[in-house]
């Protein structure tokens, strides 16, 4: 017998005081007392327990068996070791040799909801009112799983314990195995009369709001952690925790880089040649922008603090916008003898080879050309 461990069996932590053990070894032995309980088992279970006291009572035994000396076997250490082998083998699994019944409140589970913003939510932060699925405390049982005024009864087939000792024979003699108690599934109680609102479950489905702030610099992929958000667990056990997975939707003009705003400025030919100053709607208003005289294609002109604010800083990124010089196309007679004219005053060099021109509006041109 007694593949379990002793402090298992009197269900007392492994630094229970003398009294404690007294006092798990007096209820239990009323419970399982062959004369008041003639229930299957209870017979071997009540040995169990009367060993188990036996031992941890006595301080000389209780220190030889913390050091693994208590074997039915004879065999120092060779007692756990046992137990491990031949649930191996005879894959006795749930419960293994501890006899103490699992609690119906378990924690809820974690829920996870995705969130699209547009770019300028990200830019500042936002807040956003949340709509979950997800379970709640049932409000007539407050979590008992039980109609009220009634409550739970202890198994009859497991007497409390959630599992049920099976005598196995085998080479090396009986062996008694443990495995959870099917008809209370390892509750050790039953539920005469589940609660009709969330049929003996202590929790109900339901719709809440979450109001959450989104903090500025979020990015897709991203998730917020809401602890204690999700679901309530059965039998009103501890909420699990609500995740907020952001998806940033693309934005017909800016685009992200780090922390930095991309966007791409079309400047007429004569604007690049003669400068202008020119008003550009950023994504927290009009940003004045001064294009001096020359600008190039490719030129980056940078407007500070007007990109993103990062989500760890107060420090925004830039806002980078790349100019597009654009060449006229379409000219009447009049406009043709001008550029003409122009030409042979400006003796303009002929086309010259130089590098393919890499860098930041390399991607812009890119951008603008695929949008
Ligand atoms: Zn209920
Ligand atoms: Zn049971």
């Amino acid at each position: 017998m007694a593949d379990q461990d002793h402090y298992e069996v009197l269900g007392v932590s492994r630094d229970a005081s003398p009294d404690e053990i007294k006092k798990a070894y007096r209820r239990l032995a009323r419970e399982l007392h062959p004369d008041v309980n003639p229930g299957p088992g209870a017979e071997e279970k009540f040995k169990l327990v009367t060993h188990a006291y036996d031992v941890l009572s006595d301080p000389e035994q209780r220190r030889r068996y913390d050091m693994g000396g208590d074997s039915p076997f004879g065999q120092a250490g060779g007692f756990g070791g046992f137990g491990d082998i031949f649930e191996t083998f005879f894959g006795a699994a749930g419960g293994g040799r501890g006899a103490r019944p699992r609690s119906r409140r378990e924690r809820g589970q974690d829920a996870l909801v995705r969130v699209t913003l547009e770019l300028g939510d990200v830019v500042f932060g936002t807040h956003r009112e949340i709509e979950v699925d997800t379970a709640v405390l049932c409000e007539t049982c407050d979590g008992s799983c039980c109609q009220p005024g009634t409550s739970p009864v202890t198994c009859e087939i497991c007497h409390g314990t959630g599992h049920v000792q099976r005598t196995v024979r085998s080479l090396l003699g009986n062996v008694v195995t443990s495995a959870p108690c099917t008809v209370c599934q390892g509750y050790g109680t039953t539920i005469p009369y589940p609660c009709a609102t969330c049929q003996g479950q202590g929790r109900v489905r339901a719709r809440r709001t979450v109001a959450v702030d989104i903090p500025a610099g979020v990015e897709t992929g991203l998730r917020l952690q809401l602890p204690g958000s999700g679901e309530v667990g059965p039998a009103g056990g501890p909420n699990g925790d609500l995740y907020i997975e952001v998806n940033v939707a693309v934005h017909e003009v800016f685009s992200r880089e780090g922390d930095d705003l991309l966007a791409t400025l079309d400047v007429s030919m004569p604007d690049a040649i003669l400068g202008t100053t020119t008003t550009i709607e950023s994504l927290d208003g009009p940003v004045d922008l001064e294009i001096r005289p020359g600008v190039q294609s490719g030129d980056v002109l940078t407007i500070k603090g007007r990109g993103i604010t990062p989500l760890r800083g107060s420090q925004r990124g830039d806002l980078r916008v790349g100019v597009h010089v654009v060449t006229p196309t379409r000219l009447d007679a009049k406009e043709r003898a001008l550029i003409e004219d122009f030409k042979q005053k400006t003796k303009a060099p002929a086309p010259k080879l130089a590098e393919f021109q890499q860098g930041l509006f390399a991607r812009l041109r890119d951008r603008f050309r695929n949008s």
